[in-house]
């Protein structure tokens, strides 16, 4: 009963990782219709399923609505990107920190290859001042980007601030699309100058 089938990538990931854990505060950026909270609930243990184990947090942020999940506090018309949407994460986050922060975001393509990579790695750039305020040292960040010319810039952003970074191309993720993930790991907190 999973509610999209984007679900098996972050499934992938996570098996191969272990990203997820219980008692992880997980913030899941782009989560309509909700599937990767799912996936998330279950492996942290938000909605208490497993009585012995600790207790997680899932926040799920998208523009649309997110149908309601037990295990999750969803914020519904709420921009990624906004500054003011950070804050509130941050007031719904125990101790004002994440273990792990999930983007499965992507802008409407236009058909424009080059426009839709580049709008898609701006939301990615904005996904690392989200880091900043809630990203616990040692914390890591997954988030779906569309190949092109500014790949690699990114990668270079986040490698400045992450210990390893990696590319991911989940199985289930279709061949033909330029979709893939990066995978950061280690977040060093960058020093203020
Ligand atoms: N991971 C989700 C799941 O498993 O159910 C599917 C996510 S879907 C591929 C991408 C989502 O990103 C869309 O629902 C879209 O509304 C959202 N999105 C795009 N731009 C956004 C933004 N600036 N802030 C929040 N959500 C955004």
């Amino acid at each position: 009963n999973l509610r999209c089938r984007s679900a098996f990538k972050l499934l992938e990931m996570d098996d191969r990782f272990h990203l997820l854990r219980p008692g992880y505060s997980v913030v899941d950026c782009g989560a309509a219709p909700g599937a990767w909270s799912q996936v998330a609930v279950r492996r942290v243990n938000s909605a208490g399923a497993e009585p012995e184990s600790p207790i997680g947090t899932v926040i799920g942020i998208d523009l649309l609505n997110i149908p309601p999940l037990d295990g999750a506090h969803f914020l519904s018309s709420h921009d990624v990107t906004d500054p003011t949407t950070h804050a509130k994460i941050l007031e719904l986050l125990p101790s004002g920190q994440a273990h792990v922060i999930l983007s499965d975001m992507a802008p409407n393509a236009s058909g424009f290859k080059d426009m839709d990579h580049e709008r898609l790695v701006t939301m990615c750039f904005c996904l690392l001042d989200l880091a900043e305020k809630t990203l616990r040292p040692g914390g890591s960040l997954v988030c779906k980007y569309w190949e092109g010319a500014l790949a690699q810039k990114l990668q270079d952003k986040l490698s400045s601030v992450f210990g390893s970074v990696r590319t991911l191309k989940p199985s289930a993720s279709r061949k033909d699309s330029a979709e893939k993930y990066f995978f950061a790991r280690m977040y060093k907190k960058p020093i203020k100058q």
